[in-house]
Formats: structure tokens, C-alpha cells, sequence
């Protein structure tokens, strides 16, 4: 023996890893029997252990794969089912609860489940077996039992004992085996009785010598023959075998003490196989020579596969290596690249410019609030005041009235927080441009690196914002008290708010044109417009509130009507104060009660300048230092190799290619094997012819 059975299920383990079970079948032992032939008794007794649902209600609904292995050095016994991840299970009485509620999880109306349930059983006590136990074939059906049930059953077991499987075909010999189910459906499918062993349980219940017949019957020839047990546990043990213990020894005690007993039927003389440690080797023997057949086939089978899984590398992959590592590897390496290439674009000018557009928006808000019209917000009459802005040109420099205006505008800006709003800026600059790295990257299909790069980002910048946000608070407060400006920065001022003015009158009349079209055209606007001139003016008196609407145009008409005249009049006063600051008077810093946009502009460029400067050093190179180095912590060194798989395995066209690239590497380790096996077992055949 060349442990030919073990090897194979060992290669079977393999291939059913990579999900190659059903095209590659290995051949199994397939034990089928009626109902109460003592079936589960005799599986029992191979394996030494009772552990199959028990009880009259109890019929297995699932077909169990049954793996033993012979581990000759371990001491302890143990089951274990793969797909399920439950661990070694040392207590057979816990194998046999599972088997139970496996067995009733099978919905009622499905009566049984070709679904196999794997169980592994390691004992040096076990020969090394593949054993595959269906349901019991049922003469009758119970009342309580669905009509289709039997039909079922039989059709299952139909599937499981094709070629190559042996088959285990299980009477009661207190049965006529004429009318034993198991034989007549080996037959159907093994006429000349070629792959079926046939096992007669029950002898102690017949007579010795009928007994005897039964087994040495020639009605039903079988090349594998008959084997006579008892394999009952005897009540009398029961007690103390039952659940723990090894029950090997008391059934064999009870079986050897009733055929001996009967040395004239059962002894060697009589040449009739008797007993459950005759059985075990038989098994062995056949499943062991069933193997060695089918080793060409089953090798072809997995050449063939091979052959399969290698033209789809070569055309679906290009013969493209890929390992769950390198996928992550060259994702992490492009990724950190795409970063290295927009760290290299966004610095300290990139910053400025986000900041002083930001604070660009905010001149215009002071301005806006202090110095030009307050936009209308509702339609109650305005009182006709003269425009604050109308005052300016005579704004004299020792009027405390527009020194406090302009002090306080400037301080809105001082006051503004940019510690904190400059942080923000940058901070959510810098995520929303990891975010578009992640977009473009490959980690796009994976959530879970979109999620580790995302929580690097906020680990870095949440642990830097607050020294950040003070230290550039800290660095503006000077200008809290005075702000000295020269004629260059006055200048330089006045070019760049004229700009922003333009660029605001410009977004100004956009806006108004895209209210005209949602009016309904220029003439509607215009009226609409009108209306609510007249209103403002107090020619015209609103009926109600206007809630309803009112100079017969709609709620919402009137509300898009107050936009419009709201962005008209927005227009007006940027046209007006573009033209005051490109006058003459504008060009000199001692005008400035004068020209307040031209200041502001140079107030808020001096903090630009400043919040830069630290928040260049102590956010932007921080995160450029830190960001690349967290990466490879989260998605590199930090990572299990359980963790990397799971991770490529996220990109559904990533999975494939790596199946591939597994079951072609795992068919080729298969493939391997087996040459060396069939080599061996040539070599043996050879010795065996010899001798
Ligand atoms: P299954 O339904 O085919 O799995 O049958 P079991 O193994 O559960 O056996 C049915 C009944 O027959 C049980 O009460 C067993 O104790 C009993 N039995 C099984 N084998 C033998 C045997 O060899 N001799 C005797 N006397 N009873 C047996």
C-alpha cells in the first residue's frame, strides 16, 4: 500500500480550495441503505465513534462528505467541518448536534437538499477513507411526511453512485435481499456487480446457517463481495461508550463473540468475510485500487483544466503575473507617485492664491455691509435715503465718522478668525485633492484603501489643525492694531481690487441674466422689475404681503422679480466704484477714507501673506512628510497578508484574474503530484507482476 488514499485526499483538499470540486470528482465510497438497514451503525463502527443524528424522526436530509484521516501520531481524536469554521471538535456528541441542526435546517418543503455537508474526521484510529453517507431509502412514507419525499431521496442517491464511486450497499439480513433497495439501485446502475460492495447487517437477528447463505448467496454475484457484521454497539456498553469514548473495541468484543460462537458458518473454513475489521480493510483496499484507476482520468481531468485556466491567462490577462501583493504594491507605488506630482503643484503660491480669494469674498462682504446698499430683502418701502457712497468723494480725512467706518471695516477682516478659516481652506484643499487622486487611482474599486488613505488625511490634518490655526492667529495679531501700508502696496492694492470688481460685476450680470430666462424673457423682467421699483419707491402699495402675490404677478415671479432688481442694483454700485477707484483720486494711500475697497485689498493681502507662510510650514510640509509615510503603514508593511487578499479581492476584475492566476498554480502543484504518484504507482504495479 502506497497510501495512495490519503495522497489523493489531500489533492481533492486542494482542488476543492480553488473551487475545482465538481469537474475533478475523486472517487468516494457511497453508502446507501434503506431506512433502519443499520446504515449509520455501520459508519459508526468504521469510524469508532457515534456521531450521526439519531432519534425516529430523524432522517438525513443532506448528503454528508465524509473524510477520514489517519493521523497515526496524534493521540486525539477529532471532527472538523471545513466550510463552516467551527474548529476541531474534539466532543462527538457536539459533531452530532451540528449534523442535527444542519439536518433541520433544510426547509420542510424541500424534503432533502443535494447540498453536501463536509465533515473531516483525524484519528489514528480511522483508515484514511472518503466516505459519502445519503439518505436513507424510505419504503413507506410516514404520515407526517411529504409523498414526494421518497422520490427525492432516490434521486439523490441516483446522482452520487455513478462511476467512479463504489458503492456501499447496506441490507438487513433479516430482510430478504431480494427486496433490499440498496442492491436493486446498485444494479441498475453497476449490472455486473463491479464497483458495489455489499454489506449484510443484522446477522445476529437470523439464524447462523441462514445467515451464512445469505452471504454466500450467488443470486446476486458482486466482484467486490459480501461482508457480514454486527455492528451494533451492545446495550450493555452503551452506558459507558456512549458520546466519548472509542466504541471500536466493544462492537468488535460483541461482533467476534457471535461469529466465533458459530465456527462452523463463519469460520475460516467457510471462506465467508465477516465483521467490521474485515470491512474497514476492505474499504480501504477497494477505494485504495479505485484511486489507482481513476488516477489517469482524474489526471487527464485536471491537464484539461490546466489547459483551460492557461488560455484564459493568455487571452483574458495577457500572461499577465498578478499576486494579491503586487496588485497592491503597484496600486500603492502610482498612487503615492499621483501624490508626489501635486505636492510638486500645490505650494506656498497655490496656497496664497486659495487664501486671498477667499479673503477677496470677504472684502466684498464688508464692503458690501458698511459701505454700499444694503440689498432689499423684503418689499416693505424703502425709505429713500441718500446712498452712503454718494458721500465719499468728500470723505475727509478728519472726519471721525468714515475713520471709525474704515477701522472697523478693516477689523472685521483682522477679526475674521483666519486663523481658522485659512486652515480650514488648505485643509479641505488637501482632502478634496486626495479624494480626486483616489478617483482616478485604482484604489477606486476598493473601499477599504479609499478608506484607509481618506482616515490618513484627517489623522494627519486633525492633529496639526489646532497648533496650526494658533500659530497663524498668533502671527496676524500686529495688523489687530495697525496696519502701516506703502505706495507699492497701494498700487499693487488698487490693480487687484479693481480686478476683483470686475470680476464680481461680471458674475453679477450672469446671475442676472439666467433670472431673466427663468422669468421668461426680458420684457416680463422688466415689468416685473417696474412693479417693484414702484413698490419701493411707495407709489405703488402691495396688496397684503405679497405672500400671494401681488401687481397680478405671481408669489414666485415676484420673488425671482426682487432677485433681479436686487442684482441690477448690485451692478450699479460696482460700475460706480470701479470708475471711482481707477479715478485720479484713488492712486494716492492718503485718499484712503476715499477708496476703502483699495485698503481692505491690501489688508487682506498682508494676512494672505502672513497665514501663508505658517501654514506652509506647519500644515502643507507636515502633510507632504507625514501623508506618503501613513500610506505605507495602512496599506503596506501594516497589513496582513489575510488583509492584502481581501483588499485586491475588492475589485471584482481583480479577483478573476487572481482566480485564474491561483487555480492555474494550484492545478500545476495538483498536476505535479500526480505524475509523481502515477509514477510510483507504476512502479509498484511493476513489483506487484513480479512477484
Ligand atoms: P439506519 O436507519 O439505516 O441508519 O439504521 P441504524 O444504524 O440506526 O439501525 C437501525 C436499528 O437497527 C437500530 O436500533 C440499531 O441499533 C439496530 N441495529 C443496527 N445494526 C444492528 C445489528 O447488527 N444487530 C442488531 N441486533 N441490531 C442492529
Amino acid at each position: 500500500m502506497m497510501m495512495l488514499t490519503k495522497k489523493m485526499i489531500e489533492i481533492r483538499n486542494i482542488l476543492q480550495a480553488v473551487g475545482q470540486q465538481s469537474a475533478l470528482i475523486l472517487p468516494s465510497i457511497v453508502v446507501i441503505g434503506s431506512q433502519s438497514s443499520g446504515k449509520s451503525s455501520v459508519l459508526e463502527a468504521v469510524v469508532g465513534h457515534e456521531f450521526l443524528p439519531k432519534g425516529s424522526n430523524m432522517i438525513t436530509r443532506r448528503p454528508i462528505e465524509l473524510t477520514l484521516v489517519n493521523t497515526p501520531d496524534a493521540q486525539a481524536e477529532y471532527g472538523e467541518f471545513p466550510a463552516l469554521g467551527l474548529g476541531k471538535i474534539t466532543d462527538f456528541s457536539s459533531i452530532q448536534r451540528t449534523l442535527t441542526e444542519l439536518n433541520l435546517a433544510v426547509p420542510a418543503a424541500d424534503c432533502v437538499s443535494d447540498d453536501p455537508i463536509q465533515l473531516s474526521i483525524y484519528s489514528p484510529n480511522v483508515p484514511d477513507l472518503s466516505l459519502i453517507d445519503l439518505p436513507g431509502y424510505i419504503q413507506v412514507s410516514g404520515l407526517d411526511q411529504p409523498p414526494e419525499l421518497k422520490q427525492k431521496i432516490a434521486d439523490l442517491c441516483d446522482k452520487y453512485i455513478q462511476p467512479p464511486n463504489v458503492i456501499l450497499a447496506i441490507s438487513a439480513a433479516d430482510v430478504d435481499l431480494a427486496n433490499s433497495t440498496a442492491l436493486r439501485a446498485s444494479r441498475r446502475v453497476d449490472p455486473r456487480g463491479e464497483r458495489t460492495i455489499g454489506v449484510v447487517t443484522k446477522m445476529d437477528l437470523v439464524e447462523a446457517a441462514r445467515g451464512a447463505s445469505i452471504l454466500g448467496d450467488r443470486k446476486y454475484p458482486l466482484r467486490l463481495g459480501y461482508v457480514g457484521v454486527v455492528s451494533r454497539v451492545p446495550p450493555t456498553s452503551g452506558l459507558f461508550s456512549r458520546g466519548s469514548g472509542n466504541i471500536t473495541t466493544a462492537i468488535t468484543k460483541n461482533e467476534n463473540a457471535y461469529f466465533s460462537a458459530h465456527p462452523l458458518e463463519f469460520g475460516p473454513e467457510s471462506e465467508l468475510a465477516v465483521g467490521t475489521t474485515t470491512l474497514r480493510k476492505k474499504l480501504m483496499h477497494v477505494l485504495e485500487q479505485t484511486m489507482a484507476a481513476s488516477l489517469q482520468g482524474t489526471s487527464d481531468a485536471i491537464h484539461q483544466e490546466l489547459e483551460e485556466a492557461t488560455y484564459e491567462f493568455k487571452v483574458q490577462y495577457n500572461d499577465r503575473p498578478l499576486s494579491a501583493e503586487s496588485y497592491l504594491a503597484e496600486s500603492l507605488d502610482a498612487f503615492k507617485h499621483s501624490f508626489k506630482e501635486f505636492a510638486e503643484s500645490f505650494g506656498r503660491p497655490q496656497v496664497r492664491e486659495l487664501l486671498k480669494e477667499e479673503l477677496n469674498q470677504r472684502v466684498l462682504d464688508v464692503l458690501a455691509q458698511r459701505y454700499w446698499n444694503k440689498p432689499i430683502t423684503d418689499l416693505t418701502p424703502a425709505l429713500i435715503e441718500p446712498d452712503p457712497l454718494d458721500n465719499l468723494p468728500k470723505a475727509d480725512p478728519e472726519n471721525l465718522y468714515w475713520r471709525r467706518k474704515l477701522d472697523a471695516s478693516s477689523s472685521s477682516l483682522t477679526k475674521l478668525g483666519i486663523g481658522r478659516l485659512a486652515t480650514t481652506n488648505v485643509a479641505n484643499a488637501l482632502q478634496s485633492e486626495v479624494e480626486q487622486l483616489i478617483n482616478a487611482s485604482t484604489f477606486s474599486t476598493h473601499p477599504f484603501a479609499r478608506q484607509a488613505i481618506t482616515d490618513a488625511v484627517s489623522g494627519i490634518l486633525d492633529e496639526r489643525f489646532y497648533s496650526t490655526s494658533d500659530q497663524v492667529e498668533n502671527c496676524i495679531k500686529p495688523y489687530k492694531y495697525e496696519i502701516e501700508v506703502d505706495d507699492s502696496e497701494w498700487a499693487k492694492g488698487r490693480q487687484n481690487v479693481s480686478d476683483v470688481l470686475k470680476k464680481e460685476l461680471k458674475a453679477c450680470e450672469a446671475a442676472e441674466k439666467s433670472v431673466e430666462t427663468s422669468i421668461g424673457g426680458k420684457k416680463k423682467m422688466k415689468d416685473v422689475m417696474g412693479y417693484i421699483d414702484r413698490v419701493r419707491k411707495g407709489e405703488v402699495v402691495l396688496e397684503g404681503d405679497g405672500i400671494g402675490g401681488g401687481g397680478g404677478f405671481s408669489a414666485a415671479l415676484l420673488a425671482k422679480g426682487r432677485e433681479a432688481v436686487f442684482l441690477r442694483d448690485r451692478a450699479s454700485i460696482l460700475s460706480m466704484r470701479l470708475v471711482a477707484i481707477r479715478s485720479k483720486q484713488c492712486t494716492t494711500k492718503s485718499n484712503k477714507y476715499y477708496c476703502p475697497e483699495i485698503f481692505l485689498d491690501v489688508v487682506a493681502d498682508k494676512l494672505t501673506a502672513t497665514a501663508v507662510l505658517f501654514l506652509n510650514v506647519e500644515l502643507l510640509s507636515e502633510f507632504y512628510y507625514n501623508f506618503p509615510r501613513e500610506l505605507d503603514l495602512k496599506l503596506g508593511r501594516g497589513l496582513s497578508g489575510d488583509e492584502v487578499e481581501r483588499f485586491a479581492r475588492e475589485d471584482g476584475r481583480i479577483a478573476r484574474h487572481l482566480d485564474v492566476v491561483k487555480r492555474k498554480e494550484m492545478l500545476e502543484l495538483v498536476l505535479g503530484k500526480m505524475e509523481s504518484l502515477r509514477m510510483l504507482e507504476g512502479r509498484e504495479g511493476r513489483r506487484e507482476e513480479v512477484k
